[in-house]
C-alpha cells in the first residue's frame, strides 16, 4: 500500500533547517538565507522497502508549533549545528516540547547539521551520539551543504516507522498518529478546503 507520513523540522534558528528541507525537495543548497516566514512546506514521495511513501514536511517556526501540530502527531528531525553548543544546550527542551505533544511512539531523529564544517565543531559526534542514545532517538550527522545523510534521515524515520505499523506499535487508522494511508489521505488533500471560520489560523492537516 501507500503511505503518508509527516514530519517536523525542528530546532534552534540557524541550525539548517530550512536549507535541510530544501536540499531534500530539490536536491541543492538553499544559498540565500532569507528568514522563515510563517510555516515553510515541502512534499515529496520516496521508496522505501519496496513502499511508496509520500513525506509531507514541516518547516515551522517555534510560534507556529503547537498551531502544526494540532491536528495529528508527525515525526520529528530534531536539528542542532554540530559547531554551536547554544544549539546542542537546547535539544533537552525541543525534546520535552515534541514528546509533549506526542504519543511514546513518536519516531525522531537527531541530525547534528553542517557536518561540512568540521574543523570548527563544538560536539563530537560521540557525545551527540549518546545523548541521542540515552534519549531513545536516532542519529545522524548532516549537511545541507553537500546533501550528505540529508535523503538518508528521511528514509531512516519513515523505514522506522514501516517497522512500527508492521510490528503493530503504529496504527495508520488511529486519528491523530500522523500517519494516513496514501489513498484516503491524497482524496482528503484533492478535496476543495472548507471556509474557515474567522480568526482561525489553518494548521495544513
Ligand atoms: P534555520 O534557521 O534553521 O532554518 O537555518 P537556515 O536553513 O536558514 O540556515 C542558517 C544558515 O546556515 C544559513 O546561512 C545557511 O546557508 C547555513 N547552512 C545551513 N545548512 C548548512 C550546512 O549544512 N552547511 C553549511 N556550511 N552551512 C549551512
Ligand atoms: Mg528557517
Amino acid at each position: 500500500g501507500n503511505f503518508l507520513f509527516k514530519f517536523l523540522v525542528i530546532g534552534n534558528a540557524g541550525t539548517g533547517k530550512s536549507c535541510l528541507l530544501h536540499q531534500f525537495i530539490e536536491k541543492r543548497f538553499k544559498d540565500e538565507s532569507n528568514h522563515t516566514i510563517g510555516v515553510e512546506f515541502g512534499s515529496k514521495i520516496i521508496s522505501v522497502v519496496n513502499k511508496m511513501v509520500k513525506l509531507q514536511i514541516w518547516d515551522t517556526l517555534p510560534h507556529l508549533f503547537q498551531t502544526v501540530t494540532c491536528h495529528y502527531l508527525p515525526s520529528f528531525l530534531l536539528l542542532f549545528f554540530c559547531c554551536s553548543r547554544e544549539t546542542y544546550n537546547a535539544l533537552t527542551t525541543w525534546l520535552s516540547d515534541a514528546r509533549m505533544l506526542a504519543s511514546q511512539n513518536i519516531v525522531i531523529i537527531l541530525c547534528g547539521n553542517k557536518k561540512d564544517l568540521d574543523a570548527d565543531r563544538e560536539v563530537t559526534f560521540l557525545e551527540a551520539s549518546r545523548f541521542a542514545q540515552e534519549n531513545e532517538l536516532m542519529f545522524l550527522e548532516t549537511s545541507a551543504l553537500t546533501g550528505e545523510n540529508v535523503e538518508e534521515a528521511f528514509v531512516q524515520c519513515a523505514r522506522k516507522i514501516l517497522n512500527k505499523i508492521e510490528s503493530g506499535e503504529l496504527d495508520p487508522e488511529r486519528m491523530g498518529s500522523g500517519i494516513q494511508y496514501g489513498d484516503a489521505a491524497l482524496r482528503q488533500l484533492r478535496s476543495p478546503r472548507r471556509a474557515q471560520p474567522q480568526g482561525t489560523q489553518e494548521c495544513g492537516c
